[in-house]
């Protein structure tokens, strides 16, 4: 089975991930994706980051209608900043056989990942699909990044969007539909009270009024 793991602050959960993950568990085939939301982003500075407890109860309640999605508290738990490469060790050792886990990540966590905690380990623990928005970045841009920052050893399968490397695990690429919506956009919106309607799943508007979030 085929399974992917997606982190996030999901400050707040909105139709943005939503859309992107639906798409790439199509694409991918994967039977299962795993949402994990992080406690304390480590490599991120997050005013007005609703309590972590919030953050999973928007994904619980989506997640709950949705056959092959899936809520991970796994982040909550762990005590100070969390690490994904902690994550996928546990996800690895919970599900020991029969699953291949891929890492999803948006491009823009992705050409973040050189500031990640043993990112070189995450390269050789499983593949990552990589998210892309279509318009703003191509595959010559992530080609760069991997040759400068990740390995000189990776080569491009243009036909299959690929990078793959005799020794590191593949990196996958994935265009995804374009989608404008970001948490910090659901946030200001909230803030100057405009409807934040069909852009977060229903459970997160109804918890974001009933407990006055981004005010
Ligand atoms: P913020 O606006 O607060 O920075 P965000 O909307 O980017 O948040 P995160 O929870 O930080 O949300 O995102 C988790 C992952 O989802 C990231 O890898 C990000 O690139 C990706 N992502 C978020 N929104 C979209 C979108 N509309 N299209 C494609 N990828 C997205």
């Amino acid at each position: 089975m085929d399974a992917g793991l997606f982190g996030g602050t999901f400050n707040p959960l909105h139709n943005g991930h939503i859309g992107i993950i639906k798409y790439v568990k199509q694409a991918f085939r994967l039977e299962k994706i795993f949402l994990f939301p992080s406690a304390t982003p480590p490599h991120k500075s997050v005013t007005d980051l609703a309590p972590a407890q919030d953050r999973l109860e928007m994904v619980t309640g989506w997640t709950g209608g949705m056959e092959g999605f899936y809520a991970s508290d796994i982040e909550l738990k762990r005590k100070g900043p969390s690490f994904t490469i902690d994550t996928i060790k546990a996800f690895k050792k919970a599900h020991r056989t029969g699953v291949n886990f891929f890492l999803l990540m948006g491009s823009d966590a992705f050409f973040d990942i050189t500031t990640w905690k043993k990112q070189n380990l995450i390269f050789q623990t499983l593949p990552i699909i990589v998210m892309l928005r279509g318009d703003r970045i191509g595959l010559d841009a992530v080609a760069s990044f991997i040759d400068e920052n990740i390995s000189k050893g990776y080569t491009l399968d243009k036909g299959q969007s690929k990078f793959a490397h005799g020794q590191l695990q593949p990196v996958h690429i994935c265009n995804v539909p374009k989608i404008d919506i970001s948490s910090t956009m659901i946030r200001a919106r909230v803030n100057k009270k405009l409807s934040i309607q069909g852009l977060v799943p229903t459970n997160v508007e109804d918890l974001i009024k009933k407990k006055d979030l981004y005010k």
